[in-house]
């Protein structure tokens, strides 16, 4: 399976940008901690920039981008510009066609994100604005921007819902390399149902005789189980 790359912008000393109560770096963290973990569960290998609130030079983030034997790389951030500024805005090399920029753009707005675009920049020289395009070597990275954390609006989204911007980021990485989503669950988690009955899932399966045989060892360790086709 194929290796992604994520990149929890910012970090350490540098929070990034600050505003509305909150740090962009802690939540760069978070939203990449989440989309790691949701991607080894798609199977996917995951090499992370950093883990921890660290301070990483730009050429040491790179480097770490450029020696992942990732694909593609995710360089998550949050926004900054005057309070009125809101919405997504992703970032993709001038030598990418911009889809994956594009499909992660997509499914952010599909969360509730204001769309306003996914575009490329050229520097002075000719070259890309941006370094994490400029100094990645053929790791092709787009820079995600979830909202402005200068817009209070934005900020509550974030606080509300970052798990949900993160999954749909997720969705977006599976589509573009062409493996099946698979929406997220926590099946250990009892839910009530309107029979006010907790029930535990164990496991689900396409043939029902391997439904059978986990239902068998259930029974033997005591459990009551009964199996549900869906
Ligand atoms: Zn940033």
């Amino acid at each position: 399976m194929a290796t992604i790359c994520i990149d929890p912008g910012h970090g350490g000393n540098d929070p990034g940008a600050v505003g509305n109560g909150i740090k962009e770096k802690d939540y760069t963290l978070k939203i990449s901690q989440y989309q790691a973990k949701r991607l080894r569960e798609h199977g996917f290998k995951v090499v992370m920039t950093r883990t921890a609130d660290t301070t990483l030079s730009n050429s040491t983030r790179t480097a770490r981008v450029k020696n992942s034997g990732a694909k593609i790389c995710v360089s998550n951030h949050v926004n900054a510009a005057s309070p009125s500024a809101n919405g997504v805005e992703t970032i993709h090399s001038i030598y990418s066609n911009g889809k994956l920029a594009n499909m992660i753009l997509d499914e952010l707005v599909k969360e509730g994100f204001k769309r306003r675009r996914a575009f490329s920049k050229k520097g002075k020289s000719g070259r890309d604005y941006y370094f994490m395009h400029r100094q990645t070597g053929s790791v092709e990275t787009v820079i995600v921007e979830h909202g402005f954390i200068t817009n209070a609006g934005d900020v509550q989204k974030l606080k509300n819902n970052w798990e949900k911007f993160a999954e749909a980021d997720v969705k977006a990485i599976c589509k573009y390399m062409g493996v099946k989503y698979i929406p997220e669950k926590n099946p250990t988690a009892p839910t009530q149902n309107s029979k006010g009955l907790y029930k535990v899932q164990v496991g689900a399966f396409s043939n029902k005789s391997n439904a059978d045989k986990l239902a068998q060892e259930l029974k033997k360790k005591g459990y009551s189980t009964y199996i549900v086709r869906e």
